[in-house]
C-alpha cells in the first residue's frame, strides 16, 4: 500500500471539483472494495477524496411514480427500506444475495455500481491481467475461468461484473443520475457498464471527472411475479457462478411484459431484447422459458474452466423464470431452491 492524500468533500460540487483537479485521486465512501484494491497494490491512488458525508442518503419519491435513491444510501438500508421491500422487492433480494450484512452495513449505492471485477489475476499483481495493466496480457484466458463470463467476452478479458445488485437494477431499467464539470446527465443502467472489448481497464460509461448521485427506479417493480435466483458454489458470501433475476408481468397466463437479466456470466449486467421478445405474449409454460433461454445464450462461448456455465445458465434461467410465473421467488434466507 502506498501513502496518500486524504481530503472530504463538503458538497457535491466541491467533490467534482477536487476530482478534476486531480486524475490520479479516487472518490472513497464505504470503501468495502477500495481499500481491499489499495492493500493489494493494485489501485493506487494519490489521494482519497472522501464523500461519505455528502447530502446523498434520501429515498424519495419521484413524480413519475418511481423512487429515487441517493448514491450513498448504504446497501442494508436500500434492502430492508419499506417502499423497496414493498414495490421493487427484486432489489431487497438481489441485494441480500451479495456479501455479508457487515459489507452491506458499508457498501454504498453508487458504489455497488463502481465496484470491479473479482477476477483473482486482477489482484495479483504478479501476473499479466489487461484490465489492471493495459497489454499485459490475460491470465484468466488459458487459466482458471471457472468464475469467468461466456458471453460478451474479448481476447483481452473475460472477467465478470461482481454486483447482485445491478442485475436486478438492470432488469427494471434503473437509471443512474450523475453530475460533472458540464453539469448533470443520466446513464441508463443497462448501459453504465461496458463489455471489456480492446479496453478492458474502462469498467463503465461514468468520465473520470463524473460522480454519482442517485439511481431511479421506475414505476414498475414487477413486486407480484419476480424472483432473483443466485447459483454460487457455498451458500453465502460468495459471488455468483450465475444469478437470474426475472421478472414478469402477467395477464391470466400470458407474458404481457417479461425482463430478464444475468448476472455472473458478463462484463456487465446482461439483457437480451431478443430473449425478452420470445417471452412478450406467450403462455408463461417452461417451454417457453426454454426457449428464451436457448435465445440468451445463442453466442455463449466457454473457456477451459466454465462451459459448464452454459447449461447451469440455462437450467437457471429456467427456473427463475418459473420461481416468477408461480409468484415463489427466491428466499435470500434460507437460500432453498424452490
Ligand atoms: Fe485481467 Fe480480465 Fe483477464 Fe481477469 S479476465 S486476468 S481481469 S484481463
Amino acid at each position: 500500500m502506498i501513502n496518500f492524500q486524504y481530503a472530504r468533500a463538503k458538497d457535491v460540487a466541491e467533490a467534482i471539483k477536487m476530482i478534476a483537479a486531480d486524475p490520479s485521486a479516487r472518490f472513497i465512501a464505504g470503501g468495502t472494495n477500495l481499500v481491499d484494491l489499495m492493500k493489494y497494490d493494485v489501485e493506487r491512488p494519490t489521494r482519497l477524496i472522501d464523500i461519505s458525508r455528502l447530502p446523498l442518503t434520501e429515498v424519495t419519491e419521484t413524480d413519475a411514480g418511481g423512487l429515487r435513491v441517493g448514491a450513498l444510501v448504504p446497501n442494508s438500508d436500500l434492502a430492508w427500506h419499506p417502499t423497496v421491500e414493498k414495490r421493487y422487492p427484486i432489489v431487497s433480494s438481489a441485494i441480500q444475495a451479495g456479501a455479508s450484512q457487515q459489507l452491506r452495513n458499508m457498501a454504498s449505492t453508487g458504489g455497488n455500481l463502481l465496484q470491479r471485477t473479482r477476477c483473482a489475476y486482477f489482484y495479483d499483481v504478479a501476473l499479466p491481467c489487461n484490465k489492471r495493466e493495459p497489454d499485459s496480457g490475460c491470465s484468466a484466458i488459458d487459466g482458471f475461468s471457472r468464475m469467468h463470463a461466456i458471453l460478451g467476452t474479448s481476447k483481452a478479458c473475460i472477467a465478470t461484473h461482481p454486483s447482485d445488485m445491478c442485475v436486478a437494477l438492470a432488469a427494471l431499467d434503473a437509471v443512474v443520475h450523475v453530475a460533472g464539470p458540464d453539469g448533470e446527465r443520466t446513464i441508463a443502467l443497462r448501459d453504465f457498464h461496458r463489455l471489456p472489448g480492446d479496453t478492458p481497464q474502462i469498467d463503465t460509461n461514468l468520465a473520470p471527472n463524473e460522480i454519482i448521485t442517485a439511481v431511479e427506479l421506475p414505476a414498475k417493480g414487477f413486486a407480484k411475479n419476480y424472483s432473483y435466483l443466485k447459483i454460487r458454489d457455498r451458500l453465502s458470501y460468495a459471488f455468483a457462478l450465475i444469478s437470474v433475476a426475472a421478472a414478469l408481468e402477467l395477464d391470466g397466463t400470458k407474458i404481457k411484459d417479461a425482463r430478464l437479466a444475468l448476472g455472473g456470466v458478463a462484463h456487465k449486467p446482461w439483457r437480451d431484447d431478443a430473449a425478452e421478445a420470445e417471452l412478450n405474449g406467450k403462455e408463461a409454460t417452461r417451454e417457453t422459458f426454454a426457449l428464451a433461454a436457448d435465445v440468451l445464450l445463442r453466442d455463449a462461448k466457454g473457456y477451459a474452466g466454465n462451459t459448464f456455465k452454459i447449461e447451469l445458465s440455462r437450467r437457471a434461467i429456467v427456473r427463475a423464470l418459473t420461481q416468477a410465473a408461480n409468484g415463489t421467488p427466491q428466499s435470500q434466507s434460507n437460500k432453498q431452491i424452490r
